[in-house]
């Protein structure tokens, strides 16, 4: 395994079945960040968030992107952001929905036959060809993996009136990042098993926010899902205070 984000493959080329899509996720309205324009099309470093994980699969082994905007943000997302910067691997340019599962969902029609989807949300401008080739190893493996950090901090977990109710074992607690990487079979029988509880009403018990696509497979499948190393750097922009992080760790990219 070359760990420039292209795998060597054993000198064969990939059939169909295997060949490997990753879903961008570009859809939501990034409400945390304060700003009238999704935090996805903020310039860092003089280009839209978005273009950065882009780039990363344009260089990457994978063969086709599927890239999920807001309906009303498809057109721009093809002309200012695909065709401006020659992005050719992006196959599909489709309209996302109400929540990020909904948005993966569509995705998930688009992507065609594969073996292996990669979802990566489009706020995460810092993933690498290492974490993507990371990824890919584990999930031939394994069949379902999320790329994640262990935390740094203790981790407390709160109580219904706001006090510190119990304490993980810091070892044992991982921030979770994207891509989350799973066999394409899998990743559509979870979520398909999801749209249909959701269709009649029964999805998860009210409380339960659905955030990342592994809660999708823990709940729907029996199927476990590896943690593999993805970096510190790898983060979601989500606050303003993200950005100027953001900006840092460009201005020491060589
Ligand atoms: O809201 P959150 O920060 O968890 O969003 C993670 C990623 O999912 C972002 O890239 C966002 O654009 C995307 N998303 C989406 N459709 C939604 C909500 C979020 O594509 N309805």
């Amino acid at each position: 395994m070359q760990m420039d984000g292209n795998p060597k493959r054993n000198g064969k080329s990939f059939g169909r079945e295997e060949a490997c899509v990753a879903i961008v996720l570009a859809a939501g309205r990034g409400a945390r960040m304060n700003s009238d324009v999704p935090k996805q099309y903020l310039p860092l470093g003089g280009k839209p968030i978005l273009y950065y994980a882009l780039k990363a699969f344009q260089k990457s082994f994978v063969d086709r992107v599927v890239l999920v905007a807001a309906a009303d943000e498809v057109e721009y997302c093809k002309k200012e952001i695909v065709e401006r910067f020659g992005f050719h691997k992006v196959s599909r340019v489709v309209a996302g929905g109400k929540e990020r599962y909904h948005s993966v969902w569509e995705g998930l029609q688009a992507a065609g036959e594969c073996g292996y989807i990669f979802i990566h949300d489009g706020a995460r401008p810092f993933v690498t060809g290492e974490i993507l080739g990371r990824a890919y190893a584990c999930v031939r493996e394994y069949g379902a993996c999320v790329v994640g950090m262990p935390v740094k901090d203790t981790i407390k977990i709160a109580d219904a009136d706001g006090f510190a109710g119990s304490t993980p074992k810091r070892d044992d607690v991982w921030m979770v990042q994207t891509p989350q990487v799973f066999s394409s079979g899998l990743i559509r029988s979870a979520y398909g098993a999801l749209m249909e509880m959701e269709t009649d009403r029964k999805a998860l018990p009210q409380n339960i926010r659905i955030t990342d696509d592994a809660m999708v497979v823990e709940t729907y499948t029996e199927h476990k899902v590896k943690l593999v190393e993805g970096s510190y750097q790898n983060i979601k922009i989500t606050t303003p205070e993200d950005l100027q992080v953001a900006e840092c760790f460009l201005d020491r990219e060589p």
